[in-house]
């Protein structure tokens, strides 16, 4: 399987991070070693002093397409979940001044947590989530504001890579990125369901 990622797709997260707005949407891939389940223990990587949490929206992929019409997009999605699309930020900045790739900021082992998947709601334009860090809450957000909604994404996906069963697409963080710490409890919710609750160490 493969993890598709999404960047830059809320306007309050571009302008935190001071980018522009993209006139397409902005995809990476994290390899399967970058999974993170069962709400495992996530370890800051020596490599970096600057990781932060990015909670996102996460969609499985139900059967395989490419050059997905708009209009058939949301047929292809068999469950959501909530994930944290974990980012070395100062090794991101680092390469991104260089002109050069994300993959070591974006793709490093267990950067791509990930939690139960729930049936898809009837409305994927009015998902509302969060995530609390120590029982405060630091990031939420809301489905409608995306730039790319969901089917979108999938249709705009599909024109560059084979979309098949079991893949994952993270549909990008909403504003309140920020680092994490040894000892620090991440607990993600969509609506009011606990998806997941795990230690950074
Ligand atoms: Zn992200």
């Amino acid at each position: 399987m493969k993890i598709i990622c999404v960047g830059r797709n809320y306007l309050k997260h571009i302008e935190e991070l001071e980018n522009v707005v993209p006139e397409e949407p902005v995809i990476f891939i994290k390899p399967d070693s970058a999974l993170l389940r069962n709400n495992a223990p996530f370890f800051i990587p020596e490599f970096s002093k600057e990781v932060h949490y990015e909670v996102e929206l996460v969609i499985k992929i139900k059967k395989i397409g490419r050059h997905i019409p708009l209009n058939f997009a949301a047929d292809y999605i068999d469950s959501i979940a909530l994930g944290i699309d974990f980012t070395a930020r100062d090794k991101q900045n680092e390469l991104k001044s260089k002109g050069l790739p994300w993959e070591k900021a974006k793709g490093f082992d267990h950067s791509a947590v990930i939690s139960k998947f729930v049936s898809t709601p009837d409305n994927l334009s009015d998902i509302n989530f969060r995530l609390e860090k120590n029982g405060e809450i630091v990031q939420s957000g809301n489905s409608s504001y995306m730039i790319n909604a969901i089917p979108n994404l999938i249709s705009h996906i599909s024109e560059y890579f084979t979309l098949k069963i079991g893949d994952y697409i993270y549909t990008g963080t909403p504003e309140g990125v920020g680092p994490v710490q040894s000892g620090d409890r991440l607990r993600g919710f969509i609506e009011e369901t606990l998806m997941f609750d795990f230690v950074v160490r």
